[in-house]
């Protein structure tokens, strides 16, 4: 299917690997220059030039810390006016509900709330005014079915939820959408170190553990980043124009729900 988006510029986050760089990809393949984003620029600039070299788009990686002003800022300015915006950014650690501080909820609302939400207000206003614009927040599936360890991603993510629910509605008549995606278990570095960490505790082999966990998905498998990523390219595509605050779980089944 042509997408018909090929042109057009888009900005991704949080993009060397794992889910921000499947929806890189898919992007590129639909003809998208891009400016990608991440902490480390070895593989940022590697992903970016692979990228590049396999659809034949332009690909700026810009190194910085997405989570921070002083990194939004360069990200942005690089950037400039694009029509896409991917929003990701790594998730908070695993904890507790009795030890999380002040702080911890702050840092994990900062990474995972205030800076999608800055990113769409840097973007937003030239969107709304060029008349064409999509957006795709990255988030989880712990958005629909809290995960008790992650209540630091919980609480943020689901703020950001709420922020988009009216946003999007507010700019859906000046052909911007904005929606999000939601992640249940992906074979990205981040589920192989949950396997690890799985297999620690339990002492079994990766192997075992990866097993014990997807058989708790109906499709009885982990989803892939390129799955991902052709799913979050449609969302950017042309024919997306009346999809609009949606909550799209890519889960293989998991959340138990007739609707
Ligand atoms: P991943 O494979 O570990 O990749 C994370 C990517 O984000 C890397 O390119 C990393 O590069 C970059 N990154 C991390 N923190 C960043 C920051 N502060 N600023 C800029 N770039 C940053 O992770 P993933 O599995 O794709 O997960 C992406 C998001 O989806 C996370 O928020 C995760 O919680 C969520 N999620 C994932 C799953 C899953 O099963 N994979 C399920 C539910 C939700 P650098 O380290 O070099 O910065």
């Amino acid at each position: 299917m042509d997408l018909g988006i090929a042109g057009k510029r888009a900005l991704v986050c949080a993009a060397s690997k794992g889910l921000g760089r499947g929806s890189a990809e898919a992007l590129a393949e639909a003809g998208v220059s891009l400016v990608i984003n991440a902490r480390t620029p070895g593989p940022l600039e590697q992903a970016a030039a692979d990228i590049a070299a396999r659809h034949g788009v332009s690909v700026v990686p810009v190194a910085a810390d997405i989570t921070t002003a002083e990194g939004r800022a360069r990200v942005l300015t690089a950037a400039g006016d694009v029509d896409i915006l991917v929003t990701n950014a790594g998730g908070p650690p695993p904890g507790l509900w009795s030890d999380w501080s002040r702080d911890d909820f702050i840092k994990a609302l900062d990474a995972n709330m205030l800076t999608p939400i800055a990113l769409m207000q840097a973007c937003l206003p030239g969107m709304m005014a060029r008349g064409w614009g999509r957006v795709v927040n990255i988030t989880s599936q712990s958005v629909k079915s809290p995960i008790g360890v992650l209540g630091l991603s919980n609480s943020a993510r689901a703020g950001l939820t709420g922020f988009v629910a009216g946003t999007a509605r507010q700019v859906a008549a000046s052909g911007v959408c904005i929606n999000n995606l939601l992640p249940g278990i992906h074979a990205t570095d981040r589920a192989l170190a949950l396997d690890g960490g799985v297999a620690t505790a339990q002492g079994i082999t990766l192997e075992a553990a990866a097993a014990q966990r997807q058989a708790t998905i109906p499709a009885r498998r982990y989803g892939t980043a390129a799955e991902f990523g052709a799913a979050c390219a449609f969302l950017c595509s042309a024919h997306a124009g009346f999809i609009v605050g949606q909550n799209i779980l890519l889960d293989g089944g998991g959340f138990n729900s007739t609707m």
